[in-house]
């Protein structure tokens, strides 16, 4: 009884300290989830989503390290990437992450992706929509679902209803604040910079200045005022986080950049641009490197190539993996492989680099080798689709039928088709050892399925 008392009293003191109401979240926490995965299968089917792996690696990289700060805890993260030339991100509870191609575009280095992420994520963790959710108010999972995902992509609905729904979705103001401390906190442990957040925060406030607050649907979700900024900007100091001394490069998302500009603008404009940057500045590796990407993205891997050389000898480390991209565009798999058997070497961890020697070795008819491979990247992005497709195809093809299933199942419920996924998973259920963790996986699904199909 003292000890619930005393609980209490520090769960009232949290609550007066934060200005927020105490009230019981609309949804438990499993309820998130469902709610979480089943705005995921809505969303594959009404939004344009990328499904680059270099974009998906990238995102799930920096997401990934700030979740492994929050350490053991029952929500599956996952991030995604909408092909949106606009600013935005928004969390569904659950454990769902989107953001679109235009943040990734406007920001200016790992450390404002991070400052994004880590405020998205600390919306999921704190479990903001369902704390705000009057209890009273709860609305149907039809109209809810339909309301996030306005607020993740305005334009999917029309445009009065859009603004409505997210301004009933857009967070007090008590727990954006909360989302900016702990994002800021998260990122930090994670080893990034949190003036990447301030930093990122005041562009989009400047813009929302500039131009119609459309461009930006990001504020609307997320209220961002100069309080807000001044805050976060008094807790960087208090804490002593801004005289850190950056240590993130950010070439990383500059070549995420590269991608998302040639999936939204014609291919001919991109080439153009990196080709006057890299004239501008002929001594610099970096943009004789991102020149030779806009050539491979655009499938002009032999000028490609010369680029990534270029980039070489000006002094550039870590080319090891495009040029064996180009190579493998160049059809010889055996080359190809040999650079991204190095690039493997260097980063045990890029996902792109496996990915891409998979293909090589598949080419090469080494199909036991391209599916370890397939193992290793999807472990690292878990929902990159034609990995899951093309690991599903060559497991099934070695006999290993549970294992085929499992991920022809799971690449299918990537893609949103549900009966396939549900048709594949009913035939590897009896296959898969009773107690592994992926039979109660595929049994916790079809369930899951088949409550959604009723
Ligand atoms: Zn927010």
């Amino acid at each position: 009884m003292k000890g619930r008392s005393k609980i209490l009293a520090v769960v009232l003191v949290l609550a007066a300290l934060c200005g927020v109401r105490s009230r019981a979240p609309a949804w438990s926490v499993s309820e998130e989830i469902r709610l979480g995965r089943r705005f995921e299968l809505q969303a594959r089917a009404r939004l344009p989503l990328v499904s680059d792996v270099e974009v998906l690696e990238y995102v799930n990289r920096i997401g990934g390290r700030i979740v492994s700060t929050l350490g053991a805890q029952p929500i599956p993260y996952r991030f995604y990437v909408t092909r949106d030339p606009r600013v935005n991100a928004f969390a569904v509870p659950g454990g769902v992450i989107y953001v679109n191609a235009g943040l990734l575009l406007r920001a200016s280095s790992d450390d404002e992706v991070a400052g994004v992420l880590g405020h998205e994520i600390a919306h999921i963790h704190a479990h903001h929509l369902a704390r705000q959710q009057e209890a009273t108010q709860i609305l149907n999972y039809t109209s809810l679902l339909g309301m996030l995902l306005s607020a993740v992509q305005p334009a999917v609905t029309a445009g009065a209803i859009a603004l409505q729904a997210a301004a009933q979705l857009q967070y007090q103001r008590e727990f954006e604040q909360e989302a900016d401390y702990q994002g800021a906190r998260f990122m930090r442990e994670a080893g990034f910079d949190p003036r990447g957040m301030l930093n990122f925060f005041r562009k989009l406030l400047d813009d929302q200045r500039a131009g119609p607050a459309a461009a930006t649907p990001y504020l609307l979700s997320h209220p961002l005022t100069e309080v807000r900024l001044s805050n976060l900007e008094a807790l960087l100091r208090d804490h002593g986080w801004e005289r850190e001394t950056p240590h993130n490069a950010s070439l990383p998302l500059a070549r995420v950049q590269v991608r998302l500009a040639t999936l939204l603008e014609p291919a001919s404009d991109v080439v153009e641009r990196y080709r006057r940057r890299a004239m501008e500045k002929p001594e610099d590796a970096t943009q004789q490197y991102l020149l030779g990407l806009a050539l491979l993205f655009t499938g002009q891997p032999d000028l490609a190539d010369r680029a990534f050389e270029r980039a070489r000898t000006l002094g550039l480390q870590g080319t090891e993996r495009e040029i064996g991209r180009a190579w493998l565009a160049r059809r010889d798999p055996a080359k190809a492989a040999e650079w991204l058997r190095q690039a493997v070497q260097r980063d045990a961890n890029d996902a792109v680099a496996r990915y891409v020697l998979a293909q090589a070795l598949r080419a090469l008819g080494d199909e036991a080798a391209a599916e370890e491979e397939l193992d290793r990247a999807i472990a690292l992005v878990p929902n990159f689709e034609e990995a899951v497709q093309t690991l599903g195809t060559l497991a099934g093809r070695r006999g290993e039928e549970a294992k085929g299933l499992y991920f022809l199942g799971k690449a299918a419920y990537l893609r949103g088709d549900l009966d396939q996924a549900l048709s594949y998973w009913e035939r590897a259920l009896p296959l898969l050892p009773d107690g592994s963790d992926r039979h109660a996986e595929v049994r916790e699904s079809l369930a899951e399925l088949r409550a959604l199909r009723r």
